[in-house]
């Protein structure tokens, strides 16, 4: 252990933030951290390739201009300078509370929803407040509240751990009378019927992040991007790390912008999928909210969590157990192939029964 007075007095105050395990490959039938269970377009695996037998001894460009282009274009943007490229959406939030949010000042998040703000809050030196998610998942106004020291809100969309949706006019409306920018992480947008892109021209203090990882099967790679004005996007990419994309992740993101019909496909099969597990889940006494990503969140009245938890596990399938004091806890099992699903559903049942 070291000597804690060596360190800035956040950082020792702090806690680490635990990502979702990441077991060998092989061991598991792996629905924890929703990644895509299928591989990613053949079109990105083959521009990775030949981006491996390119300049590998040169820097990448530092802007990652030809997936701001590629994204540009097929997101509808006015150009490619609405966009900042980085080292998966987790690099962008960070990015955000470096710039918006100075030691001592607050930023808010819904509650329960994705633990990963809090820590980039501590590492700053900042602090967090959370609003609670009414009981049908919808906001209370308090989440749009202007208050002192309030720098930044972010809000997952859909949210994790429950799927949930907010309508793109609610959160127009609670922007609307907050002073600070309101961020909507839209990493689960791909499988919703709507999002919150279009804001981004209405109101400068509303920004989007969006990531590769989730919905094309990149999560190996690392990258995400900011949707924001261009004098937004502007001042945030003053506090980048220079080459903060690689070269090989720029060709793979680039041309996985290329592939909206292989998107429109898996997210068709992944939502069928999810809808499936939602109709079991609830047949076996689970209640589960709709989900609008790609995984289900369901609590069981009996409360034995940690125990399917373990019994999912003792027989090779890891799912996402998850404890948010003061509120409950629950599974978060994300959308595998068919085949996994009706694996981790028949164990249920047979443990449930
Ligand atoms: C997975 C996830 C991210 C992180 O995405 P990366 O691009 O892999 O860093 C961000 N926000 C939420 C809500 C997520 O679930």
């Amino acid at each position: 252990m070291a000597d804690s007075s060596l360190f800035r007095p956040a950082l020792s105050r702090m806690m680490a933030y635990a990502p979702g395990e990441q077991p060998p490959p092989g061991k598991y039938i792996k629905l924890n951290t929703n990644e895509n269970p299928y591989p990613p377009p053949p079109a990105v695996v083959e521009a990775i390739r030949k981006a491996a037998g390119g300049p590998l001894n040169r820097y990448p460009d530092p802007v990652a201009t030809a997936f701001r282009v590629a994204a540009a274009d097929r997101l509808n943007l006015p150009g490619p300078e609405w966009i900042l490229a980085g080292n998966g959406s987790d690099e962008i939030l960070t990015l955000l509370v470096r710039g918006f949010v100075g030691e001592g000042q607050r930023l808010r998040l819904p509650y329960p929803s994705y633990v990963l703000y809090r820590t980039l809050a501590d590492i700053q030196g900042a602090a967090w407040e959370q609003v609670t998610f009414e009981n049908d998942w919808s906001l209370p106004n308090a989440f749009g509240e202007s208050a002192d020291d309030l720098r930044l809100v972010l809000l997952p969309n859909p949210n994790s751990p429950s799927g949930t949706i907010i309508s793109p006019d609610r959160v127009s409306q609670l922007a609307g009378s907050l002073d600070c920018p309101l961020v909507v992480d839209e990493a689960y947008a791909d499988f919703a019927d709507q999002n919150c892109l279009h804001l981004v021209q209405q109101n400068e203090r509303i920004m989007v992040t969006r990531t590769l990882s989730k919905s094309y099967g990149l999560a190996g790679i690392r990258f995400g991007f900011l949707v924001a004005q261009p004098q937004v996007i502007s001042e945030l990419a003053k506090i980048k790390d220079s080459y903060n994309c690689d070269g090989i992740s720029i060709a793979a993101a680039t041309a996985a912008m290329g592939c909206g019909d292989w998107l429109s496909d898996i997210r068709t099969k992944m939502n069928a999928t999810r809808d499936r597990m939602t109709v079991q889940l609830a047949s076996m006494g689970f209640s589960v909210v709709p989900s609008h990503a790609n995984f289900v969140w369901c609590q069981h009245p009996n409360g034995k969590h940690p125990e399917l938890y373990e019994f999912l596990k003792k027989n090779q399938i890891l799912v996402r157990y998850m404890q948010f004091p003061e509120w409950g806890e629950g599974l978060r099992i994300s959308v595998g192939t068919d085949e996994q699903i009706d694996a981790c559903l028949m164990l249920l049942e047979r443990y449930l029964s």
